[in-house]
């Protein structure tokens, strides 16, 4: 009928109305995390293909004393769009960069790379290839521990910006992966214009790799790509024994997933590591 239209028409208004209130909050909230001291780091595990730990990726996680635990999938947008984001990543490559510097010394620990997300705005700020150049001077860590994963979207959208910068980070002894890998657009003919190091297949496709041969086949084509063009591939989302096995089976090199280990805090991981 159509008072029940109306009411639906003011319902939605009313939930457009809560998100942009809540994104707003949300927002205001982040600008204070960091000095409030509320933003940590988790670290999940990657592995090789007899399980060892090689490496973790780097996730950022957001305790507030009132609206909980936020999830980045919640928090990185509102980052991105404001700005935020520039300066919340650049304090997450330092802590990445002080944990590999704590590290350094130990036989175990001292082998593990890190691999830090960086959002596509953060990546083409003027200045960040200088701070990053910073932080690792002033760490003074081995430029290859350390990882940045870039997603596909990102790289592509500004291809010359991100060909030139990776190049210099490059030569700088720092690492590149392409993040969420088969879910963007012409992937593969972008690929072998940049020099990263890494593939990370998106676990959107490992996620059914067991029961839907069209996953399976782009994952091989993947791994057949990656081998060409000397790239080291990751599958995401490894959830069961049976994804491990047969990724392995398919050659893939390096797995991540709830299989192995959730992410976990500092203290976990090095547990973790020293129990692998
Ligand atoms: P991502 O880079 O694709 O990170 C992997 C996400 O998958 C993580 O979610 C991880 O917890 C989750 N995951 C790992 N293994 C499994 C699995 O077996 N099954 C399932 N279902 N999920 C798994 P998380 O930690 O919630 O992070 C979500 C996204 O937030 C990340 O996706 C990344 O895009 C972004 N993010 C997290 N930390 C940072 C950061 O420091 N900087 C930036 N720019 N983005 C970040
Ligand atoms: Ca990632
Ligand atoms: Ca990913
Ligand atoms: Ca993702």
């Amino acid at each position: 009928s159509k008072d029940s239209g109306g009411n639906t028409y003011r319902f939605y208004d009313q939930l457009t109305q809560e998100s942009i209130e809540k994104n707003f909050a949300l927002e205001a909230a982040l600008g204070l995390a960091l000095a409030n001291q509320e933003l940590y780091l988790n670290y999940q595990p990657i592995v090789n293909v007899a399980k060892q730990v090689v490496a973790a990726e780097v996730l950022l996680r957001w305790s507030h004393p009132t609206l909980g635990n936020v999830s980045p999938v919640e928090f990185i947008p509102i980052a991105e769009k404001s700005n935020l984001i520039i300066k919340i990543g650049h304090w997450v490559l330092e802590q990445a960069c002080e944990q590999l510097k704590t590290w350094e010394a130990s036989p175990v620990l001292g082998q593990i790379k890190l691999s830090v997300n960086i959002s596509a705005k953060q990546f083409l700020y003027i200045n960040f290839v200088q701070e990053l150049r910073e932080i690792l001077a002033r760490t003074g860590i081995n430029p290859s521990l350390l990882k940045l994963e870039l997603t596909e979207t990102a790289v592509i959208d500004n291809m010359d910006d991100v060909i030139h910068k990776i190049g210099i980070l490059r030569q700088m002894g720092v690492r590149i992966a392409l993040d969420d890998f088969g879910i963007g657009h012409s992937s593969l003919v972008y690929l072998k214009k940049l020099p990263v190091t890494q593939i990370k297949i998106d676990q959107s496709f490992v996620h059914d790799v067991l029961t839907d041969s069209n996953d399976a086949a782009i994952i091989q084509m993947v791994l057949a790509v990656g081998k060409t063009i000397h790239c080291d591939i990751v599958a995401e989302g490894v959830e069961q024994v049976e994804q491990f096995e047969l990724l392995r089976e398919f050659g893939c090199d390096y797995f991540q997933g709830y299989y192995f280990s959730r992410p976990v805090n500092v203290a976990n991981f090095e547990q973790f590591v020293s129990a692998s």
